[in-house]
């Protein structure tokens, strides 16, 4: 059933909240698609907007109100916050039960010890996605590059749940090539264009692609899509690959909150 099937035939609707302080024109943009897939699934949707200099406990004292109110769901606070406010107590602020966005403390713990909750949406997007085209990772040896709490290593957390051999990589690693070339699942989330090239990867490999950078020629990944393309089994394209994966994940996340 697609998620627009399910929330119909659900009895109440469910409600996320968005918090969003200051005007980031990046967030922007992310809360106006969380919009539309709001609209478009049938969701009730809030966007609340607070002034760029509230202050932590003021945004706190929102996020207890919204955590009591038993007709919000999902309550998502938009990151980055501005450097005087805490993004990490603010994420633990949020009810684990009405964590969308899936970076609590708890929730994280939860996805450790492979219990139900709420987990990040773009590395649920990949394995969606995976299972989608029916790729199996199994017994594969899945390379990770990057270790953000919200992409690199809940993802090398879910692709080691789900039975695969995984290496994570970063910024400190070593000759990233001898692993990449050792992929048969390359996933890389660190924000650099263009930073996989097709000598780095492995013939027939899968690669999906997180990066989003914004350059003079528009928005590209991490990968140098044209040249690897020819090399590898499955690509995912930027725009129009994970991106999308992310937003329907989060929309997965408020039917299960
Ligand atoms: P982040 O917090 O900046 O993390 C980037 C990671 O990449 C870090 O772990 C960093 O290593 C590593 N890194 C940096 N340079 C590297 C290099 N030269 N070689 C190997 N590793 C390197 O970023 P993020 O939030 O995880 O996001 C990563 C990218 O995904 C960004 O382009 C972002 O826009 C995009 N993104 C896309 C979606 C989507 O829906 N498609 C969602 C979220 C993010 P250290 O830890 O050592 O610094």
């Amino acid at each position: 059933l697609s998620l627009k099937d399910e929330v119909s035939k659900l009895t109440q609707k469910p409600n996320m909240v968005v918090i969003q302080v200051g005007d980031n024109p990046a967030s922007n943009v992310y809360i106006k698609q969380k919009t539309k897939m709001a609209e478009y699934v049938g969701y009730g949707y809030r966007h609340l907007k607070l002034a760029e200099n509230v202050t932590e406990d003021a945004l706190i004292h929102e996020i207890d109100s919204l955590n009591m109110d038993k007709s919000v769901h999902g309550i998502l606070v938009q990151m980055p916050l501005p450097s005087h406010i805490d993004a990490n107590k603010i994420q633990n602020a949020v009810l684990p039960l009405k964590d969308v966005d899936g970076l609590s403390d708890i929730n994280a713990g939860k996805l450790f010890h492979m219990s139900d909750g709420l987990f990040p949406c773009t590395p649920l997007g990949v394995m969606e996605l995976l299972k989608r085209y029916n790729i199996s990772v199994l017994g594969k040896h899945a390379v990770v590059i990057g270790r953000s709490n919200l992409v690199g290593k809940p993802m090398s957390v879910m692709l080691t749940n789900a039975g695969a051999t995984v290496t994570l990589c970063h910024s400190k690693t070593n000759d990233l090539a001898k692993y990449t070339k050792m992929a048969d699942i390359l996933v890389v989330c660190v924000g650099k264009p263009k930073l996989i090239t097709s000598d780095m990867v492995k013939e027939d490999a899968i690669i999906i692609d997180v990066g989003i950078n914004r350059t003079d020629d528009g928005l590209c990944g991490d990968v140098d899509y044209d040249n690897v393309c020819n090399k590898c089994s499955f690509i995912t394209p930027v725009p129009g690959g994970v991106g999308q994966m992310t937003v329907a994940m989060l929309g997965n996340n408020l039917l299960n909150s």
